[in-house]
């Protein structure tokens, strides 16, 4: 049997996703006469609460977009050290916007007010001007650790108070949502911008919306324009978007379960040393072997994963991993 651990982005479109991308009505997008991606945007800000949004063909270009809407030259951002805006979109922070980067150490990549606060530069010719605080949510590299809204709602309140924009790259927002139980429509009242990749655990092949106010999106058609992400007959991957937004958010506790049942073997398991506890559908865990050891181990009985640092394996559940592969998996985690 084989079975793909490595991420949620492996997915490939189901049947009924490939049936409604066939289907789809498109026209020039770049004209704004494709009616599917248009109905992609609006359905997508209505379901967070925000006024517009802009579909891009990925969850790198709606973060680096929205960098670049929120600061100007000679700014700095406020992240975590984790983040995947700094670490996993090539340098595009200083490459795009021109800006720099505050690093600090959340618990699992969350932020508090409390770290947030001291890092934010006062007025000084000396200092970068702080402009943008960016949150994750789910945490990739914090194991998919979530935030709730309760964490959320001080970090805007602070954001506000200093005049700071605030950006979500919600990669995995729809993992946050399923198991903190809030509600994306409230999202809208506490981000300037929400980035949503529909190809995670959405299903989805391509494709990931930036969400903002009108007048942020409307610029940020030009910068995707500048970033070559402009696309024609889009509706075909919208097409998806829609389908995954209409059919893969309601089954996501599927993953999650998923994920708890390989970390609850994983705990038995005399060969792992450490599990980062699973709140979502990311599972990491440190061996007492070489990762790589472990993940050769894995591969010739067919289980792909990945390493995140010499000793930590990385597991994500998603649409294309199924009971019986999980409980595959459990008989070969039983027996290295
Ligand atoms: C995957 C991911 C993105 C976007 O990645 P793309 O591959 O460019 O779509 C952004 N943030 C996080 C946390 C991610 O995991």
């Amino acid at each position: 049997m084989n079975v793909d651990l490595r991420s949620d982005t492996v997915t490939k479109p189901t049947p009924l996703m490939l049936e409604a991308m066939w289907s789809a009505k498109v026209g020039d997008d770049v004209f704004g006469e494709d009616e599917t991606v248009n109905a992609l945007e609006e359905k997508a800000a209505a379901m967070f609460g925000m006024e517009a949004a802009i579909f891009c063909p990925s969850g790198t270009m709606t973060n680096q977009i929205a960098i670049k809407c929120f600061t100007q030259p000679l700014d700095e951002l406020i992240a975590d050290q984790t983040a995947h805006v700094y670490r996993y979109e090539g340098g595009g922070i200083a490459f795009n916007s021109a800006v720099s980067t505050r690093l600090l150490n959340g618990y699992r990549g969350i932020l508090t007010t409390e770290m947030i606060e001291p890092e934010i530069n006062a007025e000084n010719i000396h200092y970068p001007h702080t402009s943008l605080v960016v949150l994750e949510n789910t945490v990739n590299k914090g194991g998919g650790a979530c935030y709730t809204l309760n964490q959320i709602a001080p970090i805007a309140a602070l954001c506000k108070e200093r005049g700071l924009k605030l950006h979500l790259d919600g990669a995995r927002v729809f993992n946050a949502l399923a198991h903190t139980g809030d509600k994306a429509v409230n999202y809208g009242n506490y981000f300037d911008g929400i980035s949503v990749c529909l190809s995670k655990g959405l299903g989805a092949p391509v494709g990931s919306v930036l969400l903002a106010d009108k007048a942020t999106i409307k610029y940020a058609r030009r910068i995707r324009k500048v970033l070559g992400g402009g696309m024609r007959q889009a509706g075909f991957l919208a097409a998806a978007g829609i389908f995954a937004l209409d059919h893969h958010v309601e089954r996501l506790h599927i993953d999650h379960a998923h994920a708890r049942i390989l970390a609850d073997e994983l705990a038995g398991c005399t060969w792992v040393s450490n599990i980062i506890p699973v709140e979502t559908n990311i599972v990491l865990f440190d061996t007492i072997e070489p990762a790589d050891a472990v993940l050769a181990k894995l591969a010739a009985k067919g289980i792909k994963a990945g390493s995140t640092d010499k000793h930590r394996i990385r597991f994500v559940t998603h649409l294309d991993v199924h009971a019986d592969q999980v409980e595959y998996v459990i008989s070969v985690l039983k027996s290295i």
